[in-house]
């Protein structure tokens, strides 16, 4: 027999969640998931795909097929998400049938940077200034208002850096806009930082909230290389990171795990520069050096159970092992303090996500 439930928000253990999405977020999500005992159904268009391999099902279907979609809810007793670009209506029908954590509102801000950074400037959270281009004549404007260099973004898809450009000195700023595709963008100020750092922020279905502490996170090709915590940041930043983050989640009353972005400016400031309503790369180090994962979180906050404890267990460093970095496994594996994972893709793929390595060291 199941686990019962104490409460009908809570969602007891045997249950199923149901992911959309089938990549490694997915995948470490439905492995916590398993440890507490639930079960997870699978919605993403690739077969094989790192979710699947970890699961008890899988739907290959597609999120604009409403059959595909019925076929998935009557599977699971609330859903959850690792991918973005899901489209808004796809959520607006699934939350019709189950729970969906987190629901639309969340998703439809994070797929426009627009919505987004006028949501947070709303909440009394600094981003780098702004100004919307839709126009050619928007475009100038922007220029104009923000100076260069600054950073020319799509509105929507872009990640990675991809759909994104430097405003320099003498640039043709229309003939950037027109790369771009003359889709909608955000001209960002360009921020002169000293760190990046990102926050995760949990909330939970009765609505309590844990932060983990910020970490800094280094990139390589606009692509995250390695997350350290903790972050060499004065604890006055650290507040402000966190209040941050708290700030927009309850902003957003979003149920599931918020990871927000951020920019530590040469005078010392905190800008928030993006969110994402789902487990991040830059939250892999709770793994093995918190008491409690943020995929662990993430099942807990949308099964309506208690969060767990965000206390840390030693500094810890994350690494992403892109494409042929996946060959170092045996070295990995004969290091001491080394937690080797991997996401069980076929193919190596310069740039692709393999695996990461979170690394434990004394205090
Ligand atoms: P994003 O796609 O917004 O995460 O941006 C990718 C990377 O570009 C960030 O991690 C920063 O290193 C850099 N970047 C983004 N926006 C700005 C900005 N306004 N000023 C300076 N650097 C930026």
């Amino acid at each position: 027999m199941r686990p019962t439930s104490p409460s009908p928000r809570v969602i007891a253990p045997g249950s199923t969640i149901g992911i959309l999405g089938g990549g490694q977020l997915g995948r470490m999500t439905a492995l916590a998931a398993a440890n507490l005992g639930y079960k997870c159904e699978i919605f993403e268009p690739q077969r094989g795909c790192p979710a699947s391999q970890v699961s008890n099902g899988h739907i290959a279907g597609s999120y604009d097929n409403e059959a595909d979609l019925l076929r998935f809810v009557s599977k699971v007793d609330v859903i959850t998400l690792e991918f973005e670009n899901v489209p808004v209506k796809t959520l607006q029908i699934l939350e019709s049938y189950k729970p969906m954590r987190p629901g639309p509102k969340a998703l439809e801000l994070s797929q426009d940077r627009i919505v987004e950074k006028s949501f947070l400037n709303n909440c009394g959270i600094p981003t780098a200034p702004w100004a919307k281009v839709e126009t050619a004549e928007e475009m100038e404007m922007a220029v104009e208002k923000l100076g260069r260099p600054s950073v020319l973004k799509t509105a929507r898809f872009g990640y990675d850096g991809k759909g994104q450009i430097k405003i320099t000195e003498g640039m043709d700023v229309i003939a950037a806009w027109k790369d771009l595709n003359k889709v909608r963008c955000v001209l960002e100020g360009f921020v002169s930082f000293t760190k990046e750092i990102s926050v995760i922020v949990a909330r939970s279905a009765t609505g309590e909230t844990k932060t983990y502490e910020p970490v800094e996170n280094s990139h390589k090709n606009h692509i995250l290389d390695t997350t350290t915590v903790p972050a060499s940041i004065t604890d006055e930043q650290a507040k402000t990171a966190m209040d941050y983050a708290i700030k927009a989640v309850e902003g957003l009353e979003l149920i599931g795990l918020l990871a927000v972005e951020m920019f530590v400016t040469t005078d010392g400031k905190i800008l928030v520069n993006e969110v994402a309503p789902r487990p991040h790369n830059s939250g892999h180090w709770t793994q093995d050096a918190c008491v409690t994962s943020q995929f662990e979180q993430l099942v807990r906050a949308v099964c309506g159970l208690p969060l767990g404890s965000v206390e840390r267990l030693g500094r810890a460093e994350m690494k992403n092992l892109l494409g042929n970095d996946i060959n170092n496994w045996p070295t990995i594996l004969a290091e001491p303090g080394a937690h080797l994972h991997l996401y069980g893709k076929a193919e190596a793929k310069p740039g692709r996500k393999m695996g990461h390595v979170n690394r434990l060291f004394k205090d």
